[in-house]
């Protein structure tokens, strides 16, 4: 006990004698009008603060890297709701021919998004509960950007229906301006890389459709027109979609581009009355879903 004792004072010795040398060294070499005891309590926080601040760091990067993932995983499934199955690329579809008991059918609206008929539209589908696709124009949807959003996140589709509406032949480079363009805006303003085009008057051959094609676009028409752009009474139009509605049928209807008062009166019965036959609503992607189960 004796010696085990003797033997540790000189260790405790030695080891204040080297706590008390640092210091006064230390000291020594510390500005004069710096306290040795501040530079040791002002250090350690210090190092706290550093500590801290990298986990902090670290906890944003990480929160940042997981609402990407997030956010570009949303994106994903919202470019597939916009979006052909690759084996329509190139083609040219009308409706699909459906089999199975079940009926569905796809409304799609051209021309907008205008401020007042898109959003009555939006509304429309949001009460019943349904889904469409949205062909719009690329020079409307630069003027009404946040209505481009809300078709989106309301869980529509959006397509591609040129900039500006032309009729006329195109060359090569003005049929890529006005497909191309609207593609990158609609994937600016929503974030959703859309593979679906419709010709403006459903012209096939005026240059428009060619570079669709080109560069795989699937190029949906429509099996049941409303004719709405004639600004028929509600009923009229009522009975000419209902006249020509069918199974795997897309019908065609206009948001925009127009005086659409009427096709907002016809909407809600149009709904209605598919609904009392039978029909489920889809979007054109969902649409090709089906044909391609087949
Ligand atoms: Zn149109």
């Amino acid at each position: 006990m004796e010696n085990s004792k003797s033997s540790l004072i000189p260790h405790k010795y030695f080891i204040a004698l080297l706590i008390f040398t640092t210091i006064l060294c230390l000291s020594l070499v510390a500005p004069a009008n710096l306290n040795l005891m501040h530079l040791l309590v002002l250090n350690k926080p210090k190092v706290k603060i550093v500590d801290a601040s990298a986990n902090s760091q670290q906890q944003v990067a990480e929160f940042k890297t997981a609402m990407e993932a997030t956010l570009n995983e949303q994106l994903k499934r919202q470019s597939l709701l916009s979006a052909a199955p690759s084996s329509f690329n190139g083609k040219v579809i009308y409706e699909i021919k459906q089999k199975g008991n079940k009926k569905v059918i796809a409304l799609t609206f051209d021309d907008g998004p205008w401020k007042k008929t898109t959003q009555q539209t939006l509304d429309i589908l949001k009460k019943n509960n349904i889904k469409a696709t949205f062909f719009v124009v690329g020079s409307a949807l630069q003027n009404n950007p946040q209505l481009g959003k809300q078709i989106i996140a309301e869980g529509h589709a959006i397509a591609n229906h040129t900039w500006n509406h032309w009729y006329h032949f195109m060359n090569p480079q003005a049929a890529a301006m006005e497909i191309d363009r609207t593609t990158d805006l609609i994937y600016k303003v929503t974030g959703v890389k859309t593979n679906l085009f419709r010709p403006p008057g459903g012209h096939l051959s005026n240059g428009l459709v060619a570079h669709a094609k080109r560069n795989k676009y699937a190029t949906l028409m429509w099996s049941a027109d409303s004719r709405d752009f004639q600004r028929p009474a509600p009923a009229t139009m009522v009975n000419t979609v209902l006249k020509n509605a069918r199974p795997g049928g897309i019908v065609l209807l206009h948001d925009g581009g127009g005086d659409r008062t009427n096709t907002i009166k016809a909407l809600p019965t149009i709904i209605a009355k598919l609904k009392q036959q039978g029909y489920s609503f889809v979007t054109i992607p969902e649409l090709l879903e089906l044909e391609e189960k087949k």
